[in-house]
């Protein structure tokens, strides 16, 4: 991946700008505003942020539609579920995708702090942190906007998720933020486009495989993750600063 600079713009200034860009786009089509954010808003300054999971592909093949250059960014944490892994490659060659990047944990840093890989299970904090958000940072650090495929209807935490929002140095593109369950299936249905095998098995948020079992009809789309813990997100997500965290989760009650 080329070395990228980041945006010099002021935090109040992206704020500013997060804010009109949500007036502009208020009823907008999540395409529309696919398009427009990747050819006028940000043109060769956007980059999907994707797990290749349950939904994804719904947001990959309208972002494929408009310009399958658009880079792509995969995190690979070690811990993905093979199906999870095959799926990414049988969406690249379906939609097209010409720029996936694979986002890969410090080989180094995962020696020295997660000798045994067990990791998850004393400090899921802190294992996110290493294999997720530090990878990730190190990805999108060139990027100025990063679109990603959260929905309002996935859990309570994000049922206010803004069409634009800004996270540290990068302004997060939500374009299927309003869409509704219904909405996304029909979408996929409409365009044949081929499904994450596990959510047959009833998975319906797909991360890493120690962390994520398949969820009761009626539960949060996310309350398949951590199971046992009271951690919602990874630190993608949610206020990632790039600065070491060493919070110790409280213990699996699940042995996992
Ligand atoms: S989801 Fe689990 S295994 Fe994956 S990085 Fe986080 S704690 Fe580690």
């Amino acid at each position: 991946m080329p070395s990228r600079q980041h945006s010099p713009m002021s935090h109040s200034a992206r704020l500013r700008r997060a804010e009109a860009l949500n007036a502009r786009y208020e009823g907008s089509q999540p395409w529309e505003i696919i398009e427009r954010v990747v050819r006028e808003e940000f043109p060769a300054d956007a980059a999907v942020i994707s797990s290749f999971g349950e939904e994804s592909v719904v947001l990959l093949h309208m972002v494929a539609s408009v310009d399958p250059t658009t880079p792509v960014v995969f995190l690979d944490t070690g811990y993905q579920f093979e199906e999870t892994l095959a799926y990414r490659d049988r969406l690249i060659e379906t939609l097209g995708l010409i720029q996936v990047i694979s986002a890969e944990p410090d080989a180094e840093q995962l020696a020295a702090e997660d000798p045994g890989g067990l990791l998850h299970r004393r400090d899921a904090n802190f294992c996110c942190h290493l294999r997720k958000t530090l990878p990730m940072l190190r990805a999108v650090r060139g990027y100025g906007a990063l679109l990603t495929g959260r929905k309002r209807f996935q859990s309570t935490t994000r049922a206010a998720l803004p069409l634009f929002e800004v996270q540290d140095s990068w302004i997060k593109v939500n374009p299927l933020a309003l869409m509704s369950r219904q909405e996304i299936e029909a979408y996929a249905e409409l365009h044949r486009l081929p499904r994450h095998p596990l959510v047959r098995q009833g998975y319906r948020s797909i991360g890493c495989r120690p962390c994520t079992v398949p969820v009761k009809p009626g539960d949060d789309d996310r309350a398949g993750r951590w199971p046992g813990l009271e951690k919602t997100e990874c630190g993608i997500h949610f206020g990632a600063p790039g600065q070491p965290v060493r919070r110790a989760s409280p213990q699996r009650q699940d042995g996992r």
